[in-house]
């Protein structure tokens, strides 16, 4: 498979810390790290987050991802099959950030880039729905920022969550 640059990682990364997590240098991420500032979640709970993200975006038919301990790893970790998870990666938006490439792998979306514009969309929807977070507060920093972002138009969850959405309003 041929990947193209992942462009926007760095900036990506840079966002993340400053508007998502709230981290602006890697100094302040480390004391809040230490302080526990961030709550951790277990495993479990991550899988569970995992579970519950990848059933309302594809429904009941391909396996969700297996979280598995990264503990030791600098980096998380996410494909197709498993997300990888050191102990520092155990947040909600991180495993939302991880979720979003494994489905971006899943879909075959296009631009395979890391952290291109489709990735940076499906995040912030994830953040929106799942971390109660105002996506107009998330694409206009991420563009500030100066991520592409992806137009909803090209996505499907929003039409899913949508349906999914009315189909519990009706019940
Ligand atoms: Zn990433």
């Amino acid at each position: 498979m041929s990947r193209q640059r992942d462009s926007q990682r760095s900036k990506l990364y840079a966002w993340e810390r400053q508007y998502v997590d709230g981290r602006p240098t890697w100094a302040s991420w480390a004391e809040r790290h230490e302080t526990g500032k961030h709550p951790k979640m277990t495993l479990a709970e991550c899988q569970a987050l995992v579970d519950k993200v990848w059933r309302n975006y594809f429904g009941p038919g391909p396996t969700p991802p297996e979280v598995k301990d990264g503990r030791g790893s600098r980096r998380a970790l996410a494909g197709f099959f498993h997300i990888s998870l050191p102990r520092w990666a155990r947040t909600r938006h991180s495993v939302l950030h991880e979720v979003s490439h494994s489905i971006l792998d899943r879909s075959g979306y296009g631009d395979l880039a890391g952290h291109g514009p489709s990735f940076v969309r499906i995040y912030c929807e994830l953040l929106v729905r799942y971390d109660g977070r105002k996506l107009g507060e998330l694409t206009r920093s991420a563009r500030a920022s100066r991520l592409k972002v992806a137009s909803p138009s090209a996505y499907e969850p929003a039409t899913r969550w949508e349906k999914e959405a009315q189909a519990h309003d009706n019940v």
